[in-house]
């Protein structure tokens, strides 16, 4: 039976490399930087994204060459899902670690790459590049990481 299951609904050990790419919902949250304080360890979110990252479509602009260019990018794999504090709590990773489904503004439910834009789940709209936002400090925002 679990095997007639779409795959993003499958125990995210049981994933093959391809279903595991393709199960990231594209909403670039992850590629924002945030801002820890020293004495506390505490996250706190910003607007400020990656440098490679396009703020329209929320995509990697180098994703194959993304270590090289960003030596500290987050590379998801199945064992350090658990140990990523500042995932956003809609991230499609972390949803499927915690036994919980996907959002249907999820391309992979609602069939449209625009729906994660459309629901205001993305980075689209309300970031700014690295290159030119200065201090980071200065760009704390009210939003769950
Ligand atoms: S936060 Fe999760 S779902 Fe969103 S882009 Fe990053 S890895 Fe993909
Ligand atoms: S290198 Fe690419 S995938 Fe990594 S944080 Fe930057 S934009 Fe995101």
């Amino acid at each position: 039976m679990n095997s007639k299951k779409p795959f993003w609904e499958k125990p995210l050990a049981s994933l093959d490399a391809a279903e595991w790419e393709a199960l990231c919902d594209g909403c670039g949250r992850c590629c924002l930087h945030k801002a820890e304080d020293a004495d506390t360890g505490a996250y706190y979110a910003t607007n400020v994204a990656c440098r490679l990252l396009d703020l329209e479509t929320a995509r990697c602009t180098d994703y194959a060459h993304r270590k090289l260019q960003v030596p500290d990018c987050l590379q998801l794999a199945q064992g350090n899902v658990d140990e990523v504090r500042w995932l956003p709590s809609t991230c499609a990773y972390r949803l499927r670690a915690e036994g919980k489904t996907l959002f249907d503004w999820h391309y992979l439910i609602s069939g449209d790459r625009e729906s994660v834009h459309a629901a205001g789940q993305s980075i689209r709209g309300w970031t700014i590049s690295e290159d030119e936002a200065g201090d980071i400090t200065h760009h704390l925002i009210d939003r769950e990481l």
